[in-house]
Protein backbone atom coordinates (compact mmCIF):
# COMPACT_ATOMS: atom_id res chain seq x y z
CA UNK A 1 0.00 0.00 0.00
CA UNK A 2 2.94 2.75 0.88
CA UNK A 3 4.58 1.18 -2.37
CA UNK A 4 1.58 2.21 -4.18
CA UNK A 5 0.71 5.64 -2.78
CA UNK A 6 4.51 6.70 -3.71
CA UNK A 7 3.84 5.51 -6.91
CA UNK A 8 0.71 7.20 -7.28
CA UNK A 9 2.31 10.57 -5.62
CA UNK A 10 5.20 10.25 -8.60
CA UNK A 11 2.59 9.56 -11.25
CA UNK A 12 0.58 12.90 -9.75
CA UNK A 13 3.90 14.95 -10.09
CA UNK A 14 4.64 13.48 -14.03
CA UNK A 15 1.14 15.05 -14.43
CA UNK A 16 1.64 18.35 -13.04
CA UNK A 17 4.94 18.73 -14.69
CA UNK A 18 5.63 21.53 -17.19
CA UNK A 19 8.36 18.98 -18.99
CA UNK A 20 6.70 17.69 -21.91
CA UNK A 21 8.33 14.43 -22.06
CA UNK A 22 6.72 13.89 -18.21
CA UNK A 23 3.31 14.58 -19.55
CA UNK A 24 3.49 12.13 -22.54
CA UNK A 25 4.96 9.42 -19.89
CA UNK A 26 1.92 10.39 -17.75
CA UNK A 27 -0.48 11.01 -20.22
CA UNK A 28 -0.02 7.46 -21.95
CA UNK A 29 -0.46 5.83 -17.57
CA UNK A 30 -3.96 7.66 -17.65
CA UNK A 31 -4.91 6.49 -21.53
CA UNK A 32 -4.07 2.82 -19.84
CA UNK A 33 -6.19 3.18 -16.95
CA UNK A 34 -9.01 5.47 -18.02
CA UNK A 35 -10.91 2.44 -19.61
CA UNK A 36 -10.99 0.80 -15.99
CA UNK A 37 -12.31 4.07 -14.27
CA UNK A 38 -15.59 5.40 -13.45
CA UNK A 39 -16.33 2.94 -10.29
CA UNK A 40 -15.56 5.30 -7.85
CA UNK A 41 -17.69 7.61 -6.08
CA UNK A 42 -16.36 11.28 -6.61
CA UNK A 43 -17.25 13.96 -4.24
CA UNK A 44 -16.91 17.58 -4.81
CA UNK A 45 -16.95 19.63 -1.51
CA UNK A 46 -17.31 23.81 -1.73
CA UNK A 47 -17.56 26.37 0.57
CA UNK A 48 -15.86 29.66 1.67
CA UNK A 49 -12.40 29.85 3.24
CA UNK A 50 -12.85 29.15 6.94
CA UNK A 51 -16.19 27.72 6.40
CA UNK A 52 -15.01 24.68 8.23
CA UNK A 53 -13.39 22.56 4.70
CA UNK A 54 -10.48 20.94 5.92
CA UNK A 55 -12.03 19.92 9.15
CA UNK A 56 -14.96 18.54 7.36
CA UNK A 57 -12.85 16.79 5.28
CA UNK A 58 -10.76 15.41 8.34
CA UNK A 59 -13.36 13.56 9.60
CA UNK A 60 -15.23 12.41 7.04
CA UNK A 61 -12.39 11.01 5.58
CA UNK A 62 -11.56 9.56 8.32
CA UNK A 63 -14.58 7.88 9.30
CA UNK A 64 -14.84 5.97 5.57
CA UNK A 65 -11.52 5.11 6.23
CA UNK A 66 -12.70 3.73 9.19
CA UNK A 67 -15.27 1.59 7.57
CA UNK A 68 -13.04 0.23 5.17
CA UNK A 69 -13.07 2.37 2.42
CA UNK A 70 -9.87 4.33 0.80
CA UNK A 71 -10.22 7.85 0.24
CA UNK A 72 -8.21 10.39 -2.29
CA UNK A 73 -8.62 14.20 -1.16
CA UNK A 74 -7.64 16.15 -4.07
CA UNK A 75 -7.97 20.12 -4.44
CA UNK A 76 -8.86 23.08 -6.52
CA UNK A 77 -7.32 26.25 -5.97
CA UNK A 78 -7.97 28.79 -7.86
CA UNK A 79 -5.36 30.84 -5.33
CA UNK A 80 -2.52 28.41 -6.31
CA UNK A 81 -2.67 29.38 -10.35
CA UNK A 82 -0.70 32.33 -9.45
CA UNK A 83 2.77 31.16 -8.45
CA UNK A 84 2.44 31.81 -4.16
CA UNK A 85 -0.11 31.84 -1.68
CA UNK A 86 -2.51 28.87 -1.86
CA UNK A 87 -5.25 28.94 0.28
CA UNK A 88 -5.82 25.67 1.03
CA UNK A 89 -4.99 21.76 -0.12
CA UNK A 90 -1.86 22.36 1.78
CA UNK A 91 -1.14 18.48 3.80
CA UNK A 92 -0.71 20.39 6.75
CA UNK A 93 -3.93 21.21 7.34
CA UNK A 94 -5.48 17.80 7.72
CA UNK A 95 -2.49 16.08 10.02
CA UNK A 96 -4.78 13.55 11.40
CA UNK A 97 -5.49 12.22 7.92
CA UNK A 98 -1.81 12.20 6.49
CA UNK A 99 -0.79 9.63 9.13
CA UNK A 100 -2.87 7.23 7.76
CA UNK A 101 -2.09 4.39 4.79
CA UNK A 102 -5.97 4.12 3.44
CA UNK A 103 -6.38 8.22 2.66
CA UNK A 104 -4.01 9.89 0.19
CA UNK A 105 -4.19 13.58 -0.09
CA UNK A 106 -2.82 16.20 -2.76
CA UNK A 107 -2.71 19.33 -2.62
CA UNK A 108 -3.78 21.63 -5.38
CA UNK A 109 -1.50 21.58 -8.92
CA UNK A 110 -0.53 25.11 -9.53
CA UNK A 111 0.56 27.11 -12.34
CA UNK A 112 -1.13 27.61 -15.76
CA UNK A 113 -4.90 28.32 -16.20
CA UNK A 114 -7.97 27.45 -14.12
CA UNK A 115 -8.36 24.60 -17.29
CA UNK A 116 -4.97 23.74 -17.04
CA UNK A 117 -5.71 22.79 -13.23
CA UNK A 118 -9.06 21.03 -13.66
CA UNK A 119 -7.40 18.84 -16.63
CA UNK A 120 -4.85 17.58 -14.27
CA UNK A 121 -7.14 17.06 -11.57
CA UNK A 122 -9.51 15.01 -13.67
CA UNK A 123 -6.44 12.95 -14.61
CA UNK A 124 -5.17 12.89 -11.54
CA UNK A 125 -8.76 10.96 -10.17
CA UNK A 126 -8.65 8.68 -13.28
CA UNK A 127 -4.79 7.21 -11.20
CA UNK A 128 -6.08 7.36 -8.02
CA UNK A 129 -9.12 5.13 -8.66
CA UNK A 130 -6.55 3.08 -10.95
CA UNK A 131 -4.07 2.86 -7.73
CA UNK A 132 -7.43 1.34 -5.38
CA UNK A 133 -8.83 4.25 -4.23
CA UNK A 134 -12.71 4.24 -4.24
CA UNK A 135 -13.77 7.25 -2.67
CA UNK A 136 -12.21 10.85 -4.31
CA UNK A 137 -12.95 13.95 -2.46
CA UNK A 138 -12.18 17.23 -4.85
CA UNK A 139 -11.95 20.25 -2.95
CA UNK A 140 -12.73 23.72 -3.76
CA UNK A 141 -13.09 27.17 -2.65
CA UNK A 142 -16.38 28.89 -3.15
CA UNK A 143 -15.11 31.79 -5.39
CA UNK A 144 -15.52 32.17 -9.07
CA UNK A 145 -15.06 29.29 -11.40
CA UNK A 146 -13.16 26.45 -9.66
CA UNK A 147 -17.09 25.15 -8.49
CA UNK A 148 -18.15 24.86 -11.90
CA UNK A 149 -14.73 23.13 -12.61
CA UNK A 150 -15.15 20.70 -9.75
CA UNK A 151 -18.98 20.42 -10.05
CA UNK A 152 -17.84 18.94 -13.85
CA UNK A 153 -15.94 16.48 -12.80
CA UNK A 154 -18.05 14.39 -9.42
CA UNK A 155 -20.88 12.57 -9.35
CA UNK A 156 -21.90 14.25 -5.99
CA UNK A 157 -21.68 18.03 -5.41
CA UNK A 158 -21.42 19.59 -1.71
CA UNK A 159 -21.73 22.78 -0.30
CA UNK A 160 -20.99 23.89 2.59
CA UNK A 161 -22.21 27.23 4.06
CA UNK A 162 -22.60 28.66 7.85
CA UNK A 163 -25.88 30.20 9.50
CA UNK A 164 -25.92 34.08 8.86
CA UNK A 165 -28.06 36.86 8.74
CA UNK A 166 -31.13 36.32 6.38
CA UNK A 167 -30.09 38.77 3.71
CA UNK A 168 -26.92 37.30 3.66
CA UNK A 169 -28.72 33.96 2.52
CA UNK A 170 -30.49 36.20 -0.13
CA UNK A 171 -27.36 37.63 -1.42
CA UNK A 172 -26.40 34.08 -1.82
CA UNK A 173 -24.95 32.75 -5.24
CA UNK A 174 -28.00 31.39 -6.95
CA UNK A 175 -25.50 29.41 -9.13
CA UNK A 176 -23.89 27.89 -6.37
CA UNK A 177 -27.29 26.12 -5.12
CA UNK A 178 -28.01 24.96 -8.82
CA UNK A 179 -24.59 22.40 -8.83
CA UNK A 180 -25.53 21.50 -5.35
CA UNK A 181 -26.71 17.94 -4.74
CA UNK A 182 -26.92 18.82 -0.97
CA UNK A 183 -25.79 21.85 0.99
CA UNK A 184 -24.72 21.50 4.74
CA UNK A 185 -24.92 24.10 7.17
CA UNK A 186 -21.33 23.75 9.07
CA UNK A 187 -20.58 24.36 12.66
CA UNK A 188 -23.96 23.39 14.21
CA UNK A 189 -22.93 23.01 17.42
CA UNK A 190 -22.57 24.89 20.99
CA UNK A 191 -24.86 27.73 20.85
CA UNK A 192 -24.57 27.45 17.20
CA UNK A 193 -27.17 24.84 16.80
CA UNK A 194 -29.94 27.16 16.86
CA UNK A 195 -29.56 29.70 14.26
CA UNK A 196 -27.74 26.45 11.93
CA UNK A 197 -31.41 25.16 12.36
CA UNK A 198 -32.71 28.47 10.82
CA UNK A 199 -30.11 28.97 8.39
CA UNK A 200 -31.16 24.94 6.48
CA UNK A 201 -34.77 25.65 6.91
CA UNK A 202 -33.99 29.41 4.70
CA UNK A 203 -31.75 27.75 2.48
CA UNK A 204 -34.43 24.91 2.31
CA UNK A 205 -36.97 27.23 1.05
CA UNK A 206 -34.25 29.34 -1.46
CA UNK A 207 -33.72 25.94 -2.93
CA UNK A 208 -37.28 25.07 -3.55
CA UNK A 209 -37.41 27.93 -5.94
CA UNK A 210 -34.92 26.36 -8.43
CA UNK A 211 -35.69 24.00 -10.97
CA UNK A 212 -34.02 20.55 -9.78
CA UNK A 213 -31.31 19.33 -12.13
CA UNK A 214 -32.60 15.06 -11.94
CA UNK A 215 -35.86 13.64 -11.97
CA UNK A 216 -34.53 10.94 -9.16
CA UNK A 217 -32.62 13.45 -6.77
CA UNK A 218 -33.77 16.82 -5.07
CA UNK A 219 -30.88 18.68 -3.59
CA UNK A 220 -31.45 18.04 0.49
CA UNK A 221 -30.45 20.46 3.26
CA UNK A 222 -28.81 19.55 6.17
CA UNK A 223 -26.79 20.58 9.11
CA UNK A 224 -23.17 18.87 10.58
CA UNK A 225 -20.57 19.87 13.17
CA UNK A 226 -17.18 19.00 11.39
CA UNK A 227 -15.99 19.92 14.97
CA UNK A 228 -17.97 17.49 17.00
CA UNK A 229 -18.84 15.05 13.90
CA UNK A 230 -22.59 15.65 14.01
CA UNK A 231 -24.98 14.94 10.79
CA UNK A 232 -21.37 13.14 9.03
CA UNK A 233 -23.30 10.31 9.09
CA UNK A 234 -26.47 11.51 7.51
CA UNK A 235 -24.07 12.95 4.55
CA UNK A 236 -22.72 9.69 3.91
CA UNK A 237 -26.29 8.61 3.53
CA UNK A 238 -27.42 11.34 1.70
CA UNK A 239 -24.36 10.47 -1.28
CA UNK A 240 -25.33 6.79 -0.75
CA UNK A 241 -28.58 7.57 -1.53
CA UNK A 242 -27.93 9.83 -4.38
CA UNK A 243 -26.40 7.48 -5.96
CA UNK A 244 -28.65 4.67 -5.98
CA UNK A 245 -31.77 7.07 -6.99
CA UNK A 246 -29.29 7.88 -10.32
CA UNK A 247 -28.23 4.92 -10.66
CA UNK A 248 -31.62 3.14 -11.24
CA UNK A 249 -32.65 6.40 -13.31
CA UNK A 250 -30.26 6.33 -15.57
CA UNK A 251 -28.86 10.14 -14.56
CA UNK A 252 -25.37 9.44 -13.37
CA UNK A 253 -24.44 7.50 -16.47
CA UNK A 254 -25.87 10.26 -18.51
CA UNK A 255 -24.41 12.69 -15.92
CA UNK A 256 -20.69 11.15 -16.69
CA UNK A 257 -21.21 11.27 -19.99
CA UNK A 258 -21.51 14.61 -20.48
CA UNK A 259 -18.61 15.15 -18.24
CA UNK A 260 -16.46 13.05 -20.77
CA UNK A 261 -17.74 15.56 -23.55
CA UNK A 262 -17.14 18.67 -21.89
CA UNK A 263 -13.86 16.81 -20.28
CA UNK A 264 -12.58 15.94 -23.96
CA UNK A 265 -13.52 19.96 -25.10
CA UNK A 266 -11.09 21.58 -22.16
CA UNK A 267 -8.40 19.21 -23.49
CA UNK A 268 -9.09 20.45 -27.35
CA UNK A 269 -8.97 24.23 -25.70
CA UNK A 270 -5.82 23.49 -23.58
CA UNK A 271 -4.22 21.83 -26.72
CA UNK A 272 -5.08 25.04 -28.86
CA UNK A 273 -3.78 27.46 -26.05
CA UNK A 274 -0.64 25.66 -25.78
CA UNK A 275 -0.08 25.13 -29.81
CA UNK A 276 -0.96 28.73 -30.00
CA UNK A 277 1.71 30.06 -27.24
CA UNK A 278 4.29 27.40 -27.89
CA UNK A 279 4.32 28.43 -32.23
CA UNK A 280 7.49 30.17 -32.65
CA UNK A 281 6.51 33.04 -34.77
CA UNK A 282 3.67 33.88 -32.04
CA UNK A 283 6.61 33.71 -29.19
CA UNK A 284 8.34 36.00 -31.16
CA UNK A 285 5.86 38.61 -31.73
CA UNK A 286 3.53 38.47 -28.68
CA UNK A 287 5.77 40.80 -26.56
CA UNK A 288 5.75 43.33 -29.00
CA UNK A 289 2.27 42.79 -30.11
CA UNK A 290 0.96 43.24 -26.83
CA UNK A 291 3.07 46.32 -26.38
CA UNK A 292 2.04 47.99 -29.04
CA UNK A 293 -1.77 47.69 -28.28
CA UNK A 294 -1.04 48.85 -24.43
CA UNK A 295 1.08 52.12 -26.12
CA UNK A 296 -2.37 52.95 -27.74
CA UNK A 297 -0.36 51.95 -31.03
CA UNK A 298 -2.23 48.98 -32.21
CA UNK A 299 -6.30 48.09 -31.97
CA UNK A 300 -6.77 45.00 -29.70
CA UNK A 301 -8.96 43.59 -32.38
CA UNK A 302 -6.38 43.60 -35.10
CA UNK A 303 -3.18 42.85 -32.92
CA UNK A 304 -5.68 39.59 -31.72
CA UNK A 305 -6.40 38.75 -35.57
CA UNK A 306 -2.14 39.19 -36.48
CA UNK A 307 -1.42 36.68 -33.76
CA UNK A 308 -3.78 34.12 -34.65
CA UNK A 309 -2.69 34.09 -38.27
CA UNK A 310 0.74 33.97 -37.23
CA UNK A 311 -0.62 30.62 -35.37
CA UNK A 312 -1.83 29.02 -38.30
CA UNK A 313 1.30 29.79 -40.69
P1 LIG B 1 -11.60 25.88 5.56
O1 LIG B 1 -10.88 27.16 5.32
O2 LIG B 1 -12.93 25.89 4.89
O3 LIG B 1 -10.79 24.65 5.24
O4 LIG B 1 -11.93 25.84 7.13
P2 LIG B 1 -11.18 25.11 8.34
O5 LIG B 1 -11.51 23.66 8.36
O6 LIG B 1 -9.75 25.49 8.32
O7 LIG B 1 -11.93 25.75 9.59
C1 LIG B 1 -11.90 27.14 9.86
C2 LIG B 1 -12.11 27.35 11.37
O8 LIG B 1 -13.41 26.90 11.75
C3 LIG B 1 -11.14 26.56 12.22
O9 LIG B 1 -10.79 27.34 13.34
C4 LIG B 1 -11.93 25.33 12.65
O10 LIG B 1 -11.51 24.82 13.89
C5 LIG B 1 -13.32 25.93 12.76
N1 LIG B 1 -14.37 24.89 12.50
C6 LIG B 1 -14.42 24.06 11.45
N2 LIG B 1 -15.51 23.26 11.53
C7 LIG B 1 -16.14 23.61 12.68
C8 LIG B 1 -17.35 23.17 13.33
O11 LIG B 1 -18.06 22.26 12.88
N3 LIG B 1 -17.70 23.81 14.48
C9 LIG B 1 -16.97 24.82 15.02
N4 LIG B 1 -17.39 25.38 16.14
N5 LIG B 1 -15.83 25.27 14.44
C10 LIG B 1 -15.43 24.67 13.28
Amino acid sequence: MKHRRHVLAQVISLLESRLPEHRRRAEAVVRRVLPNTGKAQRIGISGVPGVGKSTFIEHFAGRLADQGHRVAVLAVDPSSLKSGGSIMGDKTRMPGLCRRPEVFIRPSASGGTLGGVTTRTRESMAVCEAAGFDVIIVETVGVGQSETAVASMVDFFLVLMLAGAGDEIQGIKKGILEMADAVAVNKADGDNVERAEEARKDYESALSLILPPYRAWRPVVLTCSARTGAGLDEIWETIRRHRTALLASGELGAKQRKQSVAWMWDLVAEGLRERFYRHPEVEKAFRETAAQVAAGKCLPTEAALKLLSLADG
